[in-house]
């Protein structure tokens, strides 16, 4: 067991990737689950506040604590088991993706969801359902989650198995290994049909599990996952379309996303017939356009990447990243109809860049992690702040939400560079600011972002979560009701609040 009291050798625990700062008494780094289990005992009955931390990439300071004891996940990063045969991984919540995907490549297995941060931990994804570039075709992290263990604030051990604890309507009765019950009401709330990260996922008849994926750490401490795993795809045709007028590039979006089999919002599911992996040998089953990748770049993040890829047409004012699985059989096909497709868009085509083999791939995602380092090179270096959105709205106002951002943007003449999910309908808009104008401008924008995205039927928050930074929008898009009956759950598995506390709710 690991304590540390001086703030000195814990000061870097104290905030995240947003740079939002905290204080905190200690830090205590449990070496095993058991330790765990008594620190947070202890913890419960002197009603002393904890903050789990996991790696700290999190960008709405959830991780940020505001009083009490941190509790960092980062000794319990072993990996428990592997199970080929059912394509299963079992892991403690401290290992980060980039290990974890490490050891998968040996096994030829993959994760299906790519969050593009590597450095994250597997239990900070759990915590805030992370979604990646392919969540476009597999959705998010709660679709891999087959187990979950969880020490409860009261220091209780709850097991979790998808398929064996469902709500019976909007009631939901868990029990934990040593037999205490615990009965929750579940609101009556409408998801939106959208990538969404905003809140406890609640549905009536709801699978418990999926309860505290997403619960940003709120409801309970992940000290063990089982990750659903599969083959690694034949083949990836990857490549970058750009365009020059931005009406194109959004034809062209809708075209790819009519023609792919994509994850289902509005049933929260992965179409049934991909999760077999037979089906992802047949490009043809929804006709050769099947993409699991669809991501944005707008013109400014164009011209800052052009310093560094001298390649990007001039005339280009926006690109795509798309990326295809497919068998070696069907591969004119699918190069044909990609082609045929860009050209029909584009009148870029012809510089469309193209990946087909792993050198190739890496290329590409160099590419897409360039601009992240170079807007946070501009923060840096010229010492301004970055406001990030993170809305997602339903597919058909994808064209109309984009255009009412880059009109506002427009209006308060903000430095800005958008990038992102387009597939989803899930934008980063990131806004620089430095001068006090500046900086009430940005957050202007942002809260007009957020008004337009709720009166569209979307999210305030589709990856990142609310944490402590995003809570006033979380209550703009849900109800008093909703929120205090949100609460209610928080309080039948942590009547003291000690638990992560100020996340979700103030
Ligand atoms: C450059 C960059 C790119 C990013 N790209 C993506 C992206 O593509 N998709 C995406 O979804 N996010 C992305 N993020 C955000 C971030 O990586 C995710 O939110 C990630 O899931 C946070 O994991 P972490 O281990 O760093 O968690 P932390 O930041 O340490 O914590 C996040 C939350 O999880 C809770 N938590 C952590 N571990 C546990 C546990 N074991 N039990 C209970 N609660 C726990 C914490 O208390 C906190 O509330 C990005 C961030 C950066 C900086």
């Amino acid at each position: 067991m690991i304590i540390k009291s001086d703030k000195d050798a814990f000061e870097h625990y104290l905030t995240d990737a947003s740079n939002f700062v905290g204080n905190a008494d200690a830090l205590f780094i449990p070496e095993s689950v058991e330790e765990l289990k008594e620190f947070v005992k202890r913890c419960n009955s002197e009603k002393i506040q904890i903050t789990v931390s996991g790696a700290g990439t999190g960008l709405t300071g959830g991780r940020v604590p505001e009083g009490g004891i941190i509790i960092s996940t980062e000794k319990l990063n072993k990996i428990i088991s592997i199970d080929k045969g059912n394509q299963l991984l079992t892991v403690q919540p401290g290992l980060l993706l980039v290990e974890m995907e490490e050891e998968l490549n040996i096994y030829g297995l993959f994760y299906r969801v790519n969050p593009t941060e590597k450095n994250a931990s597997i239990g900070g994804n759990i915590a805030t359902n992370a979604s990646g570039s392919r969540t476009f075709k597999y959705g998010p992290t709660r679709d891999y989650v087959m187990k979950l263990k969880i020490i409860l604030p009261d220091s209780e051990e709850l097991e979790l198995i998808r398929g064996n604890n469902f709500a019976v309507g909007n009631r939901l009765n868990l029990k934990s290994n040593s037999g205490k019950t615990y009965e929750i009401g579940l609101p009556e709330l409408k998801m939106p049909f959208v990538k969404h990260a905003a809140g406890y996922f609640i549905k009536s008849g709801m699978d418990a599990i999926d309860l505290f994926i997403g619960s940003e750490g709120t409801l309970g401490i992940v000290t063990e996952i089982t990750l659903q795993l599969a083959s690694m795809p034949e083949n990836v045709l990857g490549g970058i379309a750009f365009f020059d007028d931005c009406n194109k590039l959004f034809g062209f979006v809708k075209r790819v996303r009519e023609g792919s089999r994509k994850y289902d919002y509005t049933q929260l599911i992965i179409p049934s017939l991909e999760m077999n992996n037979n089906s992802l040998k047949h490009p043809l089953i929804s006709g050769i356009i099947n993409a699991r990748t669809i991501e944005f770049f707008d013109y400014n993040s164009l011209r800052l990447l052009k310093e560094n890829y001298s390649q990007i047409p001039d005339r280009a004012v926006g690109a795509i990243w798309f990326e295809q699985e497919y068998s070696a059989e069907f591969e004119n096909d699918v190069m044909e109809g990609w082609y045929n497709l860009i050209s029909e868009f584009s009148d870029l085509n012809a510089d469309t860049w193209i990946a087909t083999n792993p050198k190739e791939h890496n290329l590409l995602k160099e590419f897409r992690h360039t601009l992240p380092e170079k807007v946070f090179e501009i923060i840096v270096n010229n010492k301004t702040l970055k406001i990030g959105t993170d809305t997602a709205i339903p597919d058909e106002y994808v064209e109309q939400y984009y255009k009412y951002i880059t009109e506002r943007l427009k209006f308060y003449g903000l430095q800005h560079y958008i990038w992102g999910h387009i597939g989803n309908s899930h934008f980063h808009a990131n806004v620089i600011v430095k001068t006090e104008d500046e900086v009430k401008n940005g957050y202007t924008f942002y809260d007009e972002c957020i008004d337009e995205a709720i009166r569209l039927g979307g999210t305030v928050s589709a990856e990142h979560g609310i944490g402590k930074l995003k809570r006033k929008y979380f209550y703009r898009m849900f109800t008093e009701d909703i929120i205090e009956k949100m609460k209610a759950i928080k309080k039948v598995f942590d009547p003291n609040n000690i638990l992560n506390t100020g996340n979700l709710f103030e």
